[in-house]
């Protein structure tokens, strides 16, 4: 086989790319500098807008690319930069088959790196190809523009879920949409105001009016912008919310029993009970059979816990029953709860009326919890890889390449 056949397999260059020579630069790491120009045309395309444009000049001569390594060398492409005329840019350095517009990196490269970024984090892909963070961040920054300029993701949607997420301690928060059908990110935005939720529906103009369905997790903020900018869409109310609000109150009855019993001076049962708090807020199919047995002595041992730990469970049931059925059990839960003597679940009950019709909408629809709960899990997956954003934009910018589906391939399946 000829070398330069392999040559191009390992470059992973298509008929675009032409090779002239090839030279190796020994510094510490070897450097194999492969000089190439693209298959001459006639006329050129401008590299920022991408009109076909007449040749202009050679611009400044030649210029190198990192590409992907090959074994112990890095490999650099070199070529001469030259210009093209663009009727509206003015002269511009061509378009060329393996680059972006103003890198110093190649296509292939920069793809391999933000995916490492990805499922890393940016430091970790800086230190392993021997770049800066800055680099890494700034590849990040260009692919992800590139991906959205490229798709409208918010062409076509019938059903949304609209949530907060913390990107740092105290009180910052992201606005995030996601599509109910795909389970993708959409958009998102720094703060969670009235605003924001605006600048969302500023975005999504004409389109709102196609919006069958909007859960969210019942927060003025979210639900008053809704009513006014898609009037037509029915209000759910996210299960993992109503569930995380149950869970809230049974932990409430815990700990005012648990204080009882300290107070009553009963510090080995007090002590006991406080063990419980893991076990109360799991569900009840994830206990085994010993942890259950715990439970079931707890309708003697303290009433009033099991009867907050029943309600929590029951609650849970409804959001899984067709909705006729479902109906008929929430009017009998909220009897119970408000007339079980448990301040948090009378409270909870009065909140259930209150959100009654989104959360009926919620179960009829079958518009569960599972987006936001995966959403969330991911996002903070995200942000515990790189150690927390300093930025909002940064952590956006991460969020939107992992989580809407435009994360680069790695560059074997597109080579250039
Ligand atoms: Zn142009």
């Amino acid at each position: 086989m000829r070398v330069s056949k392999v040559l191009r397999a390992i470059l992973g260059f298509t008929r675009e790319v032409v090779i002239l020579s090839v030279d190796v630069v020994s510094r510490p790491r070897p450097v194999v500098r492969v000089h190439v120009r693209p298959k001459v045309r006639r006329r050129g395309r401008c590299g920022r807008c991408g009109q076909s444009s007449p040749w202009f000049d050679n611009g400044d001569g030649a210029r190198s690319w990192r590409h992907l390594d090959a074994a112990f060398a890095t490999v650099e492409l070199v070529a001469v930069a030259r210009r093209v005329d663009c009727g509206g840019c003015g002269p511009t350095v061509a378009a060329v088959p393996w680059a972006r517009h103003d890198s110093a990196f190649t296509r292939a490269f920069e793809d391999l790196v933000v995916h490492d970024a990805i499922v890393g984090n940016k430091q970790a892909a800086a230190d392993r190809y021997g770049i800066s963070w800055r680099a890494v961040n700034n590849m990040c920054v260009r692919l992800a523009t590139e991906a959205l300029d490229r798709v409208d993701l918010l062409d076509g949607l019938i059903a949304i879920a609209i949530d907060e997420v913390k990107y740092k301690k105290g009180q910052r928060y992201l606005t995030v949409v996601c599509d109910h059908v795909t389970g993708r990110v959409l958009w998102a935005a720094k703060g969670r105001s009235k605003d924001t939720v605006g600048e969302f529906f500023d975005a999504l103009g004409d389109r709102a009016g196609q919006l069958d369905f909007v859960t969210a997790d019942g927060a003025t903020w979210i639900t008053e912008v809704v009513a006014v900018r898609a009037p037509n869409a029915i209000v759910c109310l996210d299960t993992f919310h109503v569930i995380g609000w149950a869970t809230k109150a049974l932990d409430e009855v815990r700990r005012s029993e648990w204080n009882k019993l300290r107070q009553a001076g009963r510090a080995k049962a007090a002590k006991e009970f406080k063990g419980l708090r893991f076990l109360l807020r799991r569900n009840w199919e994830n206990l085994t059979m010993g942890q259950r047995e715990v439970i079931w002595a707890l309708e003697t041992a303290n009433r009033r816990t099991f009867r907050a730990f029943t309600l929590k469970e029951e609650l849970r049931d409804i959001f899984s029953m067709p909705i006729g059925l479902a109906r008929r059990a929430l009017d009998d839960w909220l009897h119970y709860a408000s007339r079980s003597k448990l301040a948090p679940f009378v409270k909870l009950a009065r909140s259930i009326r209150a959100y009654r019709p989104s959360i009926e909408a919620t179960i009829e629809w079958r518009l569960t919890n599972g987006i936001a709960e995966s959403n969330n899990a991911s996002i903070g997956r995200i942000r515990t890889n790189a150690r927390g954003f300093h930025h909002p934009d940064a952590f956006i910018t991460m969020v939107m390449l992992d989580r809407t589906g435009l994360a680069p391939q790695l560059p074997w399946h597109t080579a250039a």
